[in-house]
């Protein structure tokens, strides 16, 4: 439910837990739109590894997008 609302699904990002820097040794890699990364990425941040949701934590995240090709 609730997918494809739009057909611009070409371009996927990526974001590596590896690079960010954790004491947890996290190899966890999400892949979907910048969207779907984000709002996953937060909450894996948030519940895995103890950051606080907020402006800040989405600013960080969305820098270690990478563009899958
Ligand atoms: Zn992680």
């Amino acid at each position: 439910m609730a997918t494809s609302s739009s057909a611009t699904t070409s371009t996927r990002k990526s974001i590596d837990c590896r690079e960010f820097p954790s004491e947890k040794n996290c190899s966890l890699k999400i892949s979907g739109t910048e969207e779907e990364v984000l709002t996953v990425a937060v909450q894996h941040a948030v519940a895995g590894h103890g950051h606080a949701d907020g402006p800040e934590l989405r600013e960080m995240l969305r820098s270690g997008l990478r563009e899958e090709r």
